[in-house]
């Protein structure tokens, strides 16, 4: 008897830096759908986001492992920021099915960036490679499209890592935001204090 295929969820993204608004999505879907395990991919580089990018491929690994450490359905993977270059999620996932082979991927994304997806590169090959699943998002509406295996409502948090960058820039709290491993990781290291998001 062959077992049954293991359900990976996929969330990819900047995570510069990883916070609760990511970790609930996560959550949420690895409940809904019922999957094993989550993986957190952060990009080498993100295509629509070239300029603006302020932390190291190296201190956004660091902080997303810290942020999934106590999480066992949780786990980071460097495919992307190991083959370096532009990240496309096409490169991300056929890495990841050949990493896998004998499990169902859930590419999970959220609304804001799923609007873009007629812009991501190789579009029609996607839906073969993995289920799309959309995630709710604060403040973003939910585009309606047939590459969307399903969407799963997200407990709204509004926090994105811009905010959290500015904030960390202007002295403001970020805790509670991240989560504390992440907040120290951000202190130690200087983090977000000069940065090109205003
Ligand atoms: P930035 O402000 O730098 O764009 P971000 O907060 O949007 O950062 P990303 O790394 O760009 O974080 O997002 C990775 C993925 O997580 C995307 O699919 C994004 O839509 C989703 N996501 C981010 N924050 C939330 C949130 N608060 N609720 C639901 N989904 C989220
Ligand atoms: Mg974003």
């Amino acid at each position: 008897m062959s077992a049954q295929r293991a359900r990976i969820g996929v969330l990819g993204g900047t995570f510069d830096p990883i916070h609760h608004g990511h970790l609930a999505a996560a959550s949420e879907v690895c409940a809904a759908l019922r999957l094993d395990q989550v993986l957190i991919v952060p990009t080498a580089t993100q295509p629509f986001k070239r300029d603006s990018v302020t932390a190291s491929p190296a201190h956004r690994v660091a902080m997303s492992v810290k942020a999934v450490r106590n999480d066992a359905r949780f786990s980071v993977s460097t495919v992307d920021v190991d083959r370096g270059g532009v990240t496309y999620t096409i490169d991300t996932l056929r890495d990841l099915s050949a990493q896998y082979p004998d499990a169902d991927l859930f590419f999970i994304t959220g609304a804001d960036s799923l609007a873009r997806l007629a812009e991501w590169k190789d579009t029609d090959q996607l839906g073969e490679l993995a289920q799309f699943v959309g995630v709710t998002r604060a403040g973003h509406s939910f585009p309606q499209l047939e590459t969307t295996h399903r969407v799963v409502e997200v407990p709204s948090l509004a926090i994105s890592s811009t905010d959290v960058r500015r904030r960390v820039r202007a002295g403001a709290p970020i805790r509670y935001l991240v989560p504390a491993s992440v907040a120290d990781y951000i202190a130690t290291h200087e983090l977000y204090l000069g940065g090109l998001d205003d």
